[in-house]
């Protein structure tokens, strides 16, 4: 039975909004990405969501709104994609990496620690839709011993007078802590968009504005919307209403570019629509089947899907098994291919990549995150699975352990 990692959730829905975007005459920035900003705003609770065509221009997009350059440091997790120390390198400065906790969510002590003057950013990873400990680390930046050390540089940075934190929600929408949802646990939050994404819009992201005062979140939007369009003063759309002058525009400052298409907007409008009623309970359908069997296995790790605190919104299905190295995780991963089940690893923590190798990142400085890593394996998880499919995921994955445990014997 072939089984696909992470197939795109399109149904007749999707497909009707794409043909209507098509049939509309406008496949650009224009209504369909303005209703899925309202929508991921409903769903948020936030009271201002930017569109952009990837949660990595995104980030840049923030970070250079928020006037970060060269020396500056950002706080991240060692254990996540690495967009979220690309994202920083882009903007010529340091990805200060550190080390998470066993539930894969970072390590908030690590973060204490690694605050220095240079600190502008903390940027905490939602890793499998689990949400982090967001009062430790909204605390954290505004105790004043943390606070003394915040040398601010730009404006903006000025005007919040401590660091900002910065959400990589790139799994977690529609995932809550202590009752919030994501979108309105930090000052802003990210989510992605990416096809492999809970919602997708083949590629895209959407940046939640929910900065605290003085700043006013809907100017913000304005700006932060004419740095996803070259700076540029008028978008297509509104010249294209015609009329007098409307013809005439201006480039405020040097932005990027970045804006989302209606065409990508399309397919997430049809999905966020039925995201709560349907995609998500689907996920949980899955997830649950995966607790039900792996639950009685003592070789198996379960991942967090909720506890008192937090509500995933089940991203990733990361299993892990005990007392297992790397290399026995690779064979399973053999044997699991030989079934024609796909499955995967999130993630390689970034020290063990060659780029941050060359920049000096060592594994051996984040043992949780590598520990986390060789021990887990990532099975599908998605609506369109059957009962079936996720039964011969299971059996498949147990005739993997046993090949190895035998093997140990
Ligand atoms: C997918 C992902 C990103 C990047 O998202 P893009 O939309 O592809 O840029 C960033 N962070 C994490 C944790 C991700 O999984």
């Amino acid at each position: 039975m072939r089984i696909p990692f992470s197939p795109p959730f399109i149904d007749q829905d999707v497909i009707s909004e794409v043909i209507d975007t098509l049939e509309s005459g406008w496949i650009t920035t224009g209504p369909k990405v303005k209703a899925l900003e309202g929508e991921v705003c409903r769903l948020t609770g936030v009271s201002q969501t930017l569109c952009v065509n990837s949660w990595t221009s995104g980030a840049i997009l923030v970070l250079k709104w928020f006037g970060i350059q060269e020396g500056d440091e950002v706080i991240i997790p060692a254990y996540t994609y690495s967009a979220t120390a690309l994202a920083v390198l882009h903007c010529g400065a340091v990805p200060v990496m550190v080390d998470v906790n066993e539930d894969f969510t970072v390590n908030i002590d690590a973060i204490r620690a690694a605050v220095t003057e240079k600190t502008k950013i903390i940027m905490p990873v939602d890793i499998a839709g689990l949400p982090c400990d967001y009062d430790a680390v909204n605390m954290l930046v505004n105790e004043p011993g943390i606070k003394l050390k915040f040398r601010p540089t730009s404006a903006n940075q000025r005007k919040l007078g401590r660091m900002l934190v910065l959400s990589d929600a790139a799994h977690s929408i529609g995932a809550s802590y202590r009752g919030k949802p994501a979108g309105i646990l930090t000052d802003i939050t990210i989510f992605s968009f990416h096809a492999v994404k809970n919602i997708t819009t083949g590629e895209g992201g959407a940046i939640c504005i929910n900065l605290p005062v003085p700043f006013d979140c809907a100017e913000e939007y304005k700006i932060m919307r004419l740095w996803t369009l070259n700076g540029q003063t008028k978008d297509a759309f509104t010249k294209s209403q015609g009329g007098g002058n409307s013809w005439k525009y201006d480039i405020a400052f040097q932005g990027l570019k970045i804006n989302m298409p209606d065409i990508c907007a399309a397919i997430g409008l049809a999905q966020i629509k039925k995201y709560k009623e349907v995609i998500m309970p689907e996920r949980k359908r899955v997830a649950q089947r995966y607790h039900e069997f792996f639950s009685k296995k003592s070789w198996a790790q379960l991942p967090i899907m909720a506890d008192e605190d937090r509500n995933s919104c089940y991203h990733l299905y990361a299993l892990r098994m005990n007392d297992i190295s790397e290399e026995e995780r690779d064979e399973m991963m053999v044997s699991i291919a030989e079934d024609e089940v796909s499955v995967n690893v999130h993630f390689i923590p970034m020290p063990m990549l060659t780029l941050f190798k060359d920049l000096g990142y060592r594994i051996e400085d984040y043992p949780v995150s590598y520990d986390n890593y060789s021990r887990e394996i990532s099975l599908p998880i998605y609506p369109q699975l059957t009962d079936e499919q996720i039964d011969y995921i299971c059996s498949s994955v147990e005739k993997a352990y046993e090949k190895i445990a035998q093997k140990v014997v």
